[in-house]
């Protein structure tokens, strides 16, 4: 599993964003007026933006509001820069860090060729298969491409493209279609 690789990225994220919310706090603290409102107000909803972050890191997206999040206070920060005069550098470089780290890859799904989406192709990656889990609206599923159906669970199910699925409520109704077992079906 990648897990040690993005649990570590989530510790990297979750320093970077403690510091960069602490150092928030300093920047408008001690201001006043219609300055401090907005500030206060970016605050709050950058911090419940992390919250919802943390909370759906192990979704994928949670990663994305932390894209976000960086972005917001590097914007925060050249505002501050412009109106204020104030450049806070060594913020700016950390939210940059943060910004890169957390940059939207390209959806891993767009990665899969009509070739790798064969179920019994040689081509194996349980990064792409990942990213396709989905509902099961039946217990069984098989490609209109191939003749061979799964449990919903099997990675070569997961591979299979949402518009070539075809469920199965029993493994009869597969078996009458002309689908055969996959080793994945108990
Ligand atoms: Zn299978």
């Amino acid at each position: 599993m990648a897990n040690e690789k993005s649990s570590f990225k989530l510790f990297i994220y979750g320093v970077l964003i403690l510091v960069l919310f602490l150092a928030f706090v300093q920047l408008f603290v001690n201001g006043s007026g219609l300055f401090f409102t907005l500030e206060l107000i970016g605050f709050l909803g950058l911090g419940f933006l992390v919250l919802l972050g943390f909370i759906a890191y192990k979704d994928g997206w949670g990663e994305n509001l932390f894209f976000f999040v960086f972005l917001a206070y590097l914007g925060n920060l050249v505002l501050l820069w412009t109106f204020n005069g104030t450049l806070y550098a060594t913020l700016g470089l950390l939210s940059v860090i943060g910004f890169l780290l957390s940059f939207p890859r390209k959806k891993e799904s767009k990665k899969l060729t009509p070739k790798q989406e064969e179920p019994h192709s040689m081509v194996f990656d349980p990064v792409v298969t990942k990213a396709l889990t989905k509902h099961s609206p039946g217990k069984y599923v098989a490609s209109s491409k191939s003749n061979i159906y799964h449990a919903p669970k099997c990675e070569w199910a997961k591979k299979i493209k949402k518009d070539r699925q075809t469920w199965f409520a029993e493994k009869e109704d597969a078996w009458e279609s002309g689908y055969k077992a996959h080793q994945c079906v108990e």
